[in-house]
């Protein structure tokens, strides 16, 4: 069978390290002058064509080892104080430059697209050649009832099945906040601190445990469903996060494990 297979595939391989840090400068936020470590997990991708006598971009066990090589140095090391081996103040945007330039830009055919660092389950960094951002994770919940001015409840009933139920109901939304810019003097394309604020008060004030339909003039006139809702976080978010060397680039809206709706602007 003769298909039009795509020329070029990017292979992933993880590693798994831990670090020590605390704040190193008085802009860092406080809560981090304590020593604190993070459990963290990275991601290399390397991309690249398919070779037609092996069938692939690069042996991904030779990704294995240089994944350990870069890592080594942070490995169960504190990266504040006078023997750190990161040049420069050890947030996750200077950990993943410093893994980035450790790797091979090349391991065959693949180049090296895109590193990403898992420091938490709440704060994911991630690079490529011509970018870096962080994501922030947050979770809130919201009621709301999807439903038409223009239609009768049958209608909406129909339309929408149970979402349209007349009393409305609830999600425990999960809500990923990605912001890309380059990092400043403290190291952070912006202090994750600074991020939650902002959160909290464009979003978490708005709408969390609200009715959208009943308390959040954002929905007078538009139905709340999860793409309109997705839409109006993220010009919120955009008015807030624009400026100082860095810019909202995408929101994702989990409803529920099942439902994701994303903004990329
Ligand atoms: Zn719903």
């Amino acid at each position: 069978m003769k298909l039009n297979l795509p020329p070029t595939v990017a292979i992933a391989r993880r590693v798994y390290f831990s670090v020590g840090r605390h704040a190193p400068l008085q802009s860092w936020p406080p809560r981090l002058r304590l020593p604190h470590g993070y459990d963290c997990v990275l991601t290399a991708y390397y991309e690249g064509a398919v070779a037609a006598h092996n069938g692939m971009v690069a042996n991904i066990s030779d990704i294995k080892p240089a994944l350990a090589l870069a890592v080594a140095p942070l490995d169960c090391a504190m990266l504040t104080g006078a023997d750190t081996v990161l040049p420069n103040p050890p947030s996750g945007e200077n950990i993943v430059e410093f893994l980035w330039q450790r790797l091979p830009a090349h391991i065959e055919g693949g180049r090296l697209d895109r590193l990403v660092l898992e420091l938490s389950p709440r704060l994911r960094v991630e690079k490529t050649p011509t970018s870096m951002r962080i994501t922030r994770k947050y979770e809130f919940a919201a009621a709301h009832r999807l439903c038409s001015p223009e239609l009768t409840d049958d209608e909406n009933l129909a339309l929408y099945g149970k979402c349209a139920n007349l009393a409305g109901h609830g999600h425990n939304y999960g809500l990923e906040v990605t912001v890309e810019g380059a990092p400043g003097a403290a190291g952070f394309i912006m202090a994750p601190d600074r991020l939650d604020e902002i959160v909290e008060a464009e979003v978490f004030t708005r709408f969390d445990h609200k009715h959208l339909n009943e308390d959040c003039p954002e929905f007078e006139n538009l139905i709340p469903t999860s793409e309109n809702f997705a839409r109006v976080i993220f010009a919120v978010l955009r008015e807030k996060l624009t400026g100082d060397g860095h810019r909202l680039a995408k929101i994702g809206l989990h409803e529920t494990q099942k439902n994701y709706f994303e903004v990329e602007g």
